[in-house]
């Protein structure tokens, strides 16, 4: 976070956007390698936990 404080994904769509949550790029909470982590925004990081888990509250039918 101190070294890329914007979401990564709103920089890739040209957008600057502080990150506010640090994500783990796999999906794996225990991988905590450096290059596994990636700081988000709080819009982006909620869409990315719902593509990956099918969303909290909304399961897949
Ligand atoms: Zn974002």
């Amino acid at each position: 976070m101190r070294e890329q404080p914007l979401c990564v994904h709103c920089a890739r769509s040209g957008r600057v956007q502080l990150a506010t949550v640090v994500d783990h790029a796999d999906g794996n909470a225990m991988n905590n390698e450096r290059s596994n982590l990636q700081p988000l925004c709080a819009s982006c990081h909620a869409s990315k936990t719902a593509r990956e888990d099918g969303g909290f509250g909304n399961p897949r039918r």
